[in-house]
């Protein structure tokens, strides 16, 4: 079982894929690859041979095997030649009580990335501005796989090649793992949060921290402490764009004076798959046309200097300021992407 396993996330690792589901169907389970952000059916299999796997890695996380019907979720590392691959397991069951399985799959290994591919390059030097910032608080929000930290980590390894830089990042999980930055890892289990590693983290007095995410009061209020003694804070948050950002700092009990004090930017942020002609939509992984690196491209939403102060004071911001929507208007327009692409991402 376990060579079965081991070879099935080492193909897992080949093709890209972020994460393996097992679905119950009538008479089999079809394990689907997500591939760039799209699900594509591997292969079909018994369902007693799904049971096995299921069973087997359930048992390698700790779960409770014996346990079919209560959702469940675990953990387990597996040492391939790739390195140490992190599985992160949830279950879920049917009512025919028949457990569905999704892997992610955390590759902890030292990737080259290359460039995020953007659909507007002027959109970068932008962004290059705001991180070469001595202070403040620059924020990414967007949804899970957008490619927030890889933005984030391409942003400071181009800082970081111009001259000395002492960069910590705090994440759950570290899942790029980069020499030249000071990486932690959260682990609620041992009690180690985002405020205690940012506390420690500002006796070693960083140039720049990277904040894995503001996730509650605690994170956020030490984020912008932190921010406030002069260091450049890059974090993210859940929100769906810009202000939605500012909005979900007030919850988290920022004030807007605090705001006004920190905040220097705010960058939404998608990752959108290109129209292939070939495909006639999204290009799959196994169509040549467009290279991997080249199937999808990120766009930002960027909120920053005169717009991001009117947007603190609840003033109509001017007409340069440029909407996720406004760019995926462009972006279907010039036939970047098509029209359910369009309705997708566009933000409602
Ligand atoms: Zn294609």
């Amino acid at each position: 079982m376990e060579a079965e396993v081991n070879k099935l996330i080492t193909l897992g690792l080949q093709k890209g894929v972020s994460d393996i589901h097992f679905i119950p169907g009538q008479q089999v389970y079809r394990i689907y690859f997500r591939i760039n952000g799209q699900l594509e059916l591997h292969q079909s299999i018994e369902v007693s041979a799904a049971q096995q796997v299921i069973n087997y890695l359930k048992f390698k996380a700790d779960m409770d095997v014996g346990e079919k019907r209560k959702p469940q979720s675990g953990v387990c590392h597996l040492s391939l030649p790739q390195g140490m691959i992190e599985l992160r397991l949830s279950t879920i069951c049917s009512f025919k009580l028949l457990e569905s399985l999704v892997i992610r799959l955390i590759a902890q290994v030292e990737k080259d990335l290359g460039q995020l591919h953007a659909m507007f390059p002027r959109d970068v030097e932008a962004l290059n501005q705001l991180i070469r910032r001595k202070s403040g608080l620059l924020i990414f929000s967007g949804p899970v796989g957008s490619g927030k930290t890889t933005s984030i980590y391409q942003l400071l390894r181009q800082r970081i090649q111009e001259g000395p830089l002492q960069v910590i990042t705090m994440e759950d999980p570290v899942e790029i793992v980069e020499s030249n930055f000071l990486q932690t890892q959260i682990n609620e289990q041992s009690g180690i949060c985002y405020d205690l590693l940012i506390k420690s983290a500002l006796r070693h007095h960083p140039d720049v921290m990277v904040i894995g995410e503001i996730r509650d009061e605690e994170s956020a209020r030490m984020t912008i402490r932190a921010a406030l003694t002069g260091h450049l804070m890059v974090a993210t948050i859940h929100a769906k764009d810009a202000f939605g950002v500012l909005a979900r700092l007030e919850e988290l009990r920022v004030t807007r004076e605090q705001m006004k004090q920190t905040l220097i930017g705010i960058v939404s942020q998608r990752l959108v798959p290109y129209f292939c002609p070939f495909c006639q939509g999204p290009c799959l992984s196994r169509c040549h046309w467009l290279p991997i690196s080249h199937k999808r491209a990120a766009i930002w939403e960027l909120l920053e200097g005169e717009n991001l102060k009117k947007a603190m004071a609840n003033q109509p911001i001017s007409h340069q300021f440029h909407s996720l929507n406004h760019k995926l208007l462009k972006a279907w327009v010039e036939g970047y992407i098509d029209d359910k692409t369009y309705y997708h991402f566009e933000v409602v």
